[in-house]
């Protein structure tokens, strides 16, 4: 078990079970179609890079919400499973555990409909619930699956508290200055780049330009993932352009989160940025050698290893 002098890693957010049919074809309005194959897969961004945070080293805590439903207690094992501490992960009474209804056709083209259910209750008193993790953890990392406002509050506490926040702003929705100014390091994919700066981002050249645009609207560090080209870092003193190692790609979902998990227990391990930066893409890197989602991430040991 970790000891309370280690840098904890805490993330903010979201808990989803993903309900995932095959099916022929997409369904037309009104049509009724019959799966070929089903699974459950336990996922949203929050509990995805804390689980990457924990099996990449870091002692890690959650702040979130579930159901009180068999989707909430499978989670809630499968990240107590993980070692991640969960004082501040609360049951709601009512509202369902968070969902994504995906269908998938032949072609793998998807229509998802996302249940925020219990992530939506997520609120100042999980926060103060949450005052003991804060004060133990070195990292803070959101995601925007839960209410716009309790992110603003997480941020602004962990900044008044000293900690380094990382935001990673997915699904992308507009920020505004104030949040902004809270985040140390901006951590987008170039979807969300290309939103969040109004510049389509599709390479590196674009994606400096694109973190010049954030960098002026006052983020400390803007980090924008490009698939198999890397990492863009922007910061005041310049830009670097990280690349990513050489792999046979079989299956990129959960890619982001696995190098979010990864750059955070590094930095909070006290890394350099280029360190936690190479870590991080090392990580993901190995995770898209392998389908599934929080299945496909690895751990530190394997990252040895490789
Ligand atoms: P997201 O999963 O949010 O869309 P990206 O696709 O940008 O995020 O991937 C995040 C990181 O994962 C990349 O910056 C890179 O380090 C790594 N990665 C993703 N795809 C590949 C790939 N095909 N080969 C090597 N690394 C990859």
């Amino acid at each position: 078990m970790p000891s309370s002098n280690d840098a904890w890693v805490l993330v903010i957010g979201s808990l989803n079970m993903d309900l995932v049919a095959r099916v022929p074809h997409l369904p037309a309005p009104g049509e009724t179609l019959a799966s070929e194959g089903f699974a459950t897969v336990a996922g949203g961004k929050g509990a995805n890079q804390a689980v990457a945070a924990a099996r990449l080293g870091a002692p890690t805590a959650m702040v979130g919400c579930v159901g009180d439903d068999t989707h909430g207690r499978l989670l809630r094992d499968g990240l107590r499973h993980e070692g991640i501490d969960l004082r501040a992960l609360r049951t709601h009474a009512t509202q369902p555990t968070g969902m994504a209804l995906i269908a998938v056709d032949r072609a793998s083209r998807n229509h998802i409909v996302l249940v925020p259910g219990a992530n939506d209750t997520l609120g100042t008193a999980d926060l103060d619930a949450a005052e003991a993790s804060l004060a133990e953890a070195a990292v803070v990392v959101c995601q925007l699956e839960v209410p716009m406002l309790t992110v603003q509050q997480a941020l602004q506490r962990a900044k008044a508290a000293g900690k380094t926040t990382v935001l990673n702003p997915a699904p992308a929705r507009p920020l505004d200055a104030a949040l902004l100014a809270q985040v140390d390091w901006l951590v987008p994919n170039e979807v969300e780049a290309s939103m969040l700066s109004g510049i389509a981002v599709t390479g590196i050249a674009s994606a400096q330009q694109a973190a010049a645009v954030l960098l002026a609207r006052g983020c400390a560090h803007v980090l924008i993932t490009l698939g198999a080209q890397g990492v863009l870092h922007a910061h005041a003193g310049g830009m670097q352009h990280h690349p990513a190692p050489v792999v046979e790609a079989v299956d990129t979902t959960a890619a982001g989160d696995t190098f979010i998990g990864g750059f955070a227990a590094r930095l909070a391990a006290g890394a350099s940025a280029a360190e936690a930066i190479r870590f991080g893409q090392a990580a993901a890197a190995l995770s898209v050698t392998r389908h599934g989602a929080q299945t496909s991430i690895p751990t530190l040991r394997e990252i040895s290893a490789a």
